[in-house]
């Protein structure tokens, strides 16, 4: 039964665009909701409540999410990536670069004249894409972030820059059949706790490793802001791709639940900037919700687990190919909460 199944929604499904997968293929997760459904909502509703601030560029959209602190959002790529300017009085922080098709430091320089440091949420290559553009790098202390600093080769990030990964053209002068993700060198080293002082305000880094290694938040206590980078957002959560650690993320998941009652706005690096901090509440009590179920459930029997999770909507797909051209004995589960999902992988036995 199970390998029937399976290979009906091998043939049924198109297949995941990249096997490191940042966030979700909407024609993959969605179903119906598909790349072309994708480009016809943006920019999301939610924008819709947020100042636009005018950018010298065609390819990036700026929004002011706080004082002192922008979005700068990548729209036009279905990875609807969204980095952050945060600027103090002394120096200013990048969290993340984006996706490296169009230069950052464009619009960083039309925000602030302050000297620009970067540190990433987690070194996936959507999120560091123009860090080595920029002389200062903090970075977590880790062998993950070490080897992705040599950058991401043209193979592993290809697929993100297809026509259908674009909402209208790609920009003009853009080389998508030499895209890659270039080396960076880290400058800092920094530690969970660590705090990074820009001049009237201060930001903490917190190692929430799950949904990569070195995924990272930032914390800015003074004026509630959390930074959750791919650890939380609104849409789907990815805990499976190379590297992820499902207990580790539900261990930052309470960590990041245990500050939502003394923050004011939770700012994602995908999809949707602004996001209700009680929503943390709700991931801390999905990731619990997942676990029962499947603890519940024998292990390696997929079609259990759907039933065991019965309260919640599911979707499945065959996980993505890998290098050697074949494909790992297991599934993707999308577990559906509303706001967002969790997707996490499942080994099938007797494959
Ligand atoms: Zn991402
Ligand atoms: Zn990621």
């Amino acid at each position: 039964m199970p390998l029937a199944c399976l290979a009906v929604l091998a043939s049924a499904s198109p297949s995941p665009a990249s096997k490191w997968a940042a966030h979700a293929p909407p024609a993959v997760f969605s179903g119906a909701d598909t790349v072309q459904a994708w480009c016809a909502n943006q920019p999301r509703p939610q924008f819709a409540a947020l100042t636009r601030v005018p950018a010298p560029s065609g390819w990036f959209q700026v929004y002011s999410v706080d004082s002192g602190v922008y979005a700068i959002a990548e729209s036009h790529q279905w990875e609807e990536v969204i980095s952050y300017l945060i600027v103090g009085t002394d120096r200013a922080l990048l969290f993340d670069t984006g996706m490296g098709i169009e230069d950052i430091r464009v619009v960083v320089r039309a925000l602030t004249d302050r000297p620009v440091a970067v540190f990433n949420s987690h070194t996936h290559p959507d999120h560091i894409g123009n860090n080595w553009a920029f002389d200062r790098i903090y970075a977590l202390n880790t062998a993950y972030t070490r080897a992705n600093s040599h950058g991401w080769p043209h193979g592993a990030v290809a697929a993100e820059v297809t026509p259908d990964h674009f909402c209208g053209p790609a920009p003009t002068g853009f080389d998508t059949a030499g895209y890659y993700t270039r080396p960076f060198r880290i400058t800092d080293t920094v530690g969970n706790g660590s705090i990074i002082d820009l001049g009237g305000r201060r930001v903490q880094v917190l190692h929430i490793p799950g949904h990569a290694p070195d995924a990272a938040a930032l914390w800015d206590e003074a004026h509630g802001l959390l930074f959750t980078g791919d650890t939380f957002y609104e849409g789907p959560i990815y805990v499976f791709a190379p590297g992820a650690d499902a207990d580790a993320f539900a261990q930052s998941a309470g960590r990041l639940a245990a500050l939502a009652p003394r923050a004011r706005k939770v700012l994602a690096a995908h999809n949707v900037p602004v996001s209700d901090p009680k929503l943390l509440l709700r991931l801390r009590d999905a990731v619990a919700e997942v676990a029962r179920a499947e603890t519940a459930g024998p292990r390696g029997d997929f079609w259990t687990q759907l039933h065991v999770i019965g309260a919640y909507t599911m979707s499945q797909v065959p996980s993505p190919t890998i290098d050697s051209g074949t494909t790992e004995r297991s599934v993707l589960v999308t577990y559906d909460f509303g706001a967002f999902s969790l997707v996490y992988r499942h080994r099938v036995d007797g494959q």
